[in-house]
């Protein structure tokens, strides 16, 4: 068994700080050479005291000043590397063999590139990766021979339904004999609020998930479900199935993570806690199975899993989502970009929870949204998702 060497990008958010709890429960398995974060300077320190890495990517030079003011003494620093330049730099290095990608939203997508294009093993969490540069990012994984294993847990569950899970390397796709993609979703907080009531939720009720502990913003695109959304254009790039065949389940319980269909009619579950932790051990581990702490799944005691059609009265932005898949990747670029300007603007309490998808529609209707074409280059994508970001907070400005 080899050591692997990993870069964790985002190292403070709710994944890194999973993906630390499961290297220290294996540490024969696992260096670690780098961490990022972009805030919480603080907890960068308490982790790389723990972990001794070789490097930590800070944004700014006043987080490089923090950092080493909170740095003791008695211990070598690590070299600290500032900006976002240097998170691409330091995924792509040598010494590096497996990237973590769980930077929240668009802006880790350089660094997720950067790991793709330098032929690493990339553990992807950072969903808006794909849904901003799908198709650049699938190309730049095949031509660099990237490994690439996905870890948002219902992805993470329909790689390990489709063919050949024993396999040593991860798989191309499409698989043969698969019908249809089955992602189930929790529904959220408000999975039963009445309608009416949506417009006053707060952002603390809306980051209060029923069934899993994760950062603001992804909390509150599974309130809206948006996060569904993103993760039906995810299953589309990663597992190259066109969106009709891709289907979405709600499942309040958040024990079957997904599921793949075949053409004979057998359905294959992955099953578990609603726990990162499996998915990131899972990812960290491949292809063999190791410990991550997660607790069995009693299933006697659960007693009844239940499953319905989502309400898209409701959940308007898994709509919106699937408009933007088929209208094409300029139109995810924009839905991408709308929705993370809309959230922040939420938790900061300047719009309500219901203008949210009014935001994503009115980006998706722009005019400066190419209808066809594709924005190719990681330039014109970060183009036009910046256009998106300063059209939508005007926007959000006029309903505020
Ligand atoms: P989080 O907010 O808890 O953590 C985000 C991390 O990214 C932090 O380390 C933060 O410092 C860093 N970061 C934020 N903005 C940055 C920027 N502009 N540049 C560089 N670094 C930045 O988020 P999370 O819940 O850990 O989610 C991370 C990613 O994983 C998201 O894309 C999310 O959709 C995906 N994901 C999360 C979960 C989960 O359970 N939390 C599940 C599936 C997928
Ligand atoms: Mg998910």
């Amino acid at each position: 068994m080899k050591t692997q060497s990993l870069c964790i990008l985002g190292s403070t958010g709710s994944i890194g700080q999973s993906t630390l709890n499961v290297v220290e429960q294996n540490p024969e398995r696992f260096k670690v050479h780098a961490l990022s974060a972009y805030s919480r300077i603080d907890t960068l320190v308490t982790q790389a005291i723990r972990h001794a890495p070789a490097v930590v990517v800070v944004p700014t030079d006043t987080a490089r000043q923090a950092f080493r003011q909170a740095w003791p003494s008695s211990v070598p620093c690590p070299e600290i590397r500032v900006g976002s330049q240097a998170l691409c730099d330091t995924a792509s290095e040598s010494a590096v063999t497996t990237v973590m990608a769980a930077i929240v939203g668009a802006a880790g997508l350089p660094s997720a590139l950067a790991a793709a294009k330098a032929g690493k093993r990339i553990l992807l969490a950072n969903k808006e990766a794909l849904v901003a540069a799908g198709s650049l990012f699938m190309q730049m994984v095949r031509d660099n021979g990237a490994e690439l294993l996905p870890i948002d847990s219902e992805h993470n569950a329909i790689f390990q339904c489709l063919p050949g899970s024993d396999r040593a390397t991860a798989p191309d796709f499409p698989a043969p004999g698969v019908k249809r993609l089955l992602l189930t979703a929790s529904g959220g907080p408000f999975r039963a609020t009445p309608i009416e009531q949506l417009a006053h939720v707060t952002p603390e009720q809306a980051c209060a998930h029923p069934n899993w502990s994760m950062g603001r913003k992804i909390s509150v695109d599974s309130a809206t479900m948006l996060n569904k959304g993103l993760e039906v254009i995810e299953a589309h790039w990663l597992f190259a199935m066109p969106p009709d065949r891709i289907h979405v389940v709600v499942h309040p319980q958040s024990v079957v993570h997904s599921m793949v269909e075949y053409t004979d009619g057998s359905v294959l579950a992955q099953l578990g806690q609603p726990d990162m932790r499996t998915p990131i051990a899972y990812g960290l581990g491949f292809p063999d199975r190791i410990e991550s702490g997660v607790g069995l799944l009693e299933l006697a005691t659960l007693g009844r899993l239940d499953f319905h059609p989502p309400d898209l009265e409701r959940f308007p932005c898994l709509a919106l989502a699937y408009q933007a898949l088929e209208a094409g990747q300029a139109a995810c670029i924009a839905l991408n970009a709308a929705n993370e300007v809309a959230v922040e603007q939420f938790l900061q309490r300047q719009i309500g929870y219901t203008d949210i998808p009014g935001i994503i529609s009115r980006a998706l209707g722009h005019a400066c949204v190419p209808q066809h074409g594709l924005p190719d280059s990681l330039d014109a994508i970060l183009d036009l998702d910046a256009r998106i970001r300063d059209l939508s907070a005007s926007w959000c400005r006029s309903v505020a």
